[in-house]
């Protein structure tokens, strides 16, 4: 299947962090991916890569399409990766506001997440993804309970996701393997397959405060034994937890887990928010990815992590909404501004985080930290993960148009806004259009929704 996308602008990545606004352009795509990209001026790598091109070098001249979309003018760019969050929150969406991370944990998320059944969090999810692909996002990291409910309607919508079976152990003197919960992290990946390699199972340690070192020590080698599977972690988010640790261990949260050898490239370290210099090192030599989360950080008054420290020493950092009990939306495109703004004002430096890393945060690198590097950029030979943005609000005009129209990258972060999407793809399947969802029932998905809400309701009553 052959789609064109035309009349349409295109956001081109030039290089890392080099970002320029392409206008009158073709995108074509070849089914999963796109095969080129072309503008009066030029095309890119050459022009259409694909092999069944039936006119080499000028696919978007051609007319072999099944399918014409007329993009109206809007503009093409890589859909959103959302590296760090938990979907089914969205029902305990503001959920114990204005408590401090530990007490919010205790007190607001553990009691209803202790009566939670896998249609409940089946339909917190599918909410969760209507809203994802209604904002521009394309990829997304899910770490919950009953993962299995989870993978599947996730693989039935056709988002990508890497999805785990949370590693948790509370208990120092219990041996791993009288514990189901090891078996089951690794089974969960061993036996979680999506035909189509959009949805993937990856492993997960909560956090150093939620497992123990035993727990860590018996799931490693798994882990090593398994290169391309992605490992996911929450580290250092607050400073209690990073003291804790210490004061534990006699390590930083990174130490400990660079200790116990799990630290990789593979490795998404959610947070990072109390990490010292020396961490940094750490994260920098293992070759694993910060997932920054500003929203969050900021909600739960846990900080600021040090993400343009991080970006000097050339550490890959993506960006996360977290869940929605502490954000408390999945605004992809306002994770972006958060973060370019909030290092501005907290270091009195305006030239920290350019436009050009704040998007390559909320798409390559995201990429790259969940093992996906064919995604995260408009080029041939590149999945056709991609959103049409709507320019045509008030908020998205400025002096660019006297110059031709093309818009600055820079807008991108600093005005554009999820309600902006007009259209999702992920590889090269249309899952949303214009206030449709194309493989996810809204109206069932309010429908279940509201009815795990009332059910979650009446257990909590029943404790
Ligand atoms: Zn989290």
């Amino acid at each position: 299947m052959k789609k064109l996308i035309k009349n349409c602008s295109v956001l081109l990545r030039r290089g890392p962090t080099d970002y320029t606004v392409i206008t009158d352009a073709r995108v074509g795509i070849d089914g999963d991916s796109i095969c080129c990209v072309e503008w009066p001026e030029g095309k890119l790598d050459g022009g259409c890569q694909a092999e069944s091109c039936s006119a080499p070098g000028s696919c978007c001249g051609g007319s072999a399409y099944d399918q014409v979309i007329d993009a109206g003018g809007a503009l093409v760019m890589p859909g959103l990766v959302n590296a760090h969050g938990h979907a089914a929150m969205t029902l305990l969406r503001c959920v114990g506001g204005g408590l401090p991370l530990q007490r919010w944990l205790e007190e607001a998320i553990f009691p209803v997440e202790a009566v939670l059944k896998p249609e409940d969090v089946a339909a917190g999810t599918e909410m969760a993804m209507l809203e994802m692909l209604s904002t521009g996002t394309t990829c997304f990291s899910e770490m919950y309970d009953f993962p299995d409910a989870d993978f599947e309607v996730i693989r039935r919508s056709g988002m990508r996701a890497n999805v785990s079976r949370v590693g948790l152990c509370f208990d120092p003197e219990l041996d791993p393997k009288d514990w189901p919960r090891t078996r089951e992290c690794v089974e969960f990946v061993d036996t979680h397959r999506d035909p189509a390699d959009r949805v993937r199972a990856e492993f997960c340690f909560h956090s150093e405060y939620l497992t123990t070192e035993r727990f860590v020590r018996a799931i490693q080698p798994e882990i090593a034994a398994r290169p391309g599977v992605t490992l996911n972690i929450h580290l250092s988010e607050t400073a209690k937890e990073h003291e804790e640790c210490i004061g534990r261990h006699g390590l930083t949260p990174a130490e400990y887990f660079e200790k116990l050898g799990v630290l990789g490239p593979n490795c998404l370290l959610a947070h990072c928010v109390w990490v010292e210099d020396s961490d940094l090192e750490i994260i920098a030599r293992t070759g694993a990815s910060i997932i920054h989360n500003p929203s969050s950080n900021m909600k739960l008054g846990s900080g600021f992590a040090p993400v343009a420290q991080a970006l000097d020493m050339g550490i890959n950092v993506a960006l996360g909404t977290d869940g929605t009990a502490s954000n408390d939306d999945l605004d992809m495109f306002e994770e972006m501004r958060l973060a370019a703004l909030i290092h501005k004002g907290e270091e009195n430096d305006p030239t920290l985080l350019s436009a050009g890393q704040l998007l390559d945060m909320a798409t390559v690198n995201g990429a790259k930290a969940m093992g996906r590097r064919d995604t995260g950029a408009i080029a041939p030979g590149m999945k056709a993960d991609l959103i049409l943005l709507d320019l045509s609000g008030p908020h998205m005009q400025g002096p660019w148009l006297a110059e031709g129209g093309a818009l600055p990258p820079e807008a991108l972060v600093y005005c554009a806004k999820g309600s902006d999407v007009l259209m999702t793809m992920v590889g090269g399947d249309v899952l949303y259009d214009r206030g449709r969802f194309l493989t996810i029932d809204r109206d069932r998905v309010y429908a279940d929704f509201a009815a795990s809400l009332r059910g979650i309701a009446e257990r909590m009553k029943e404790r």
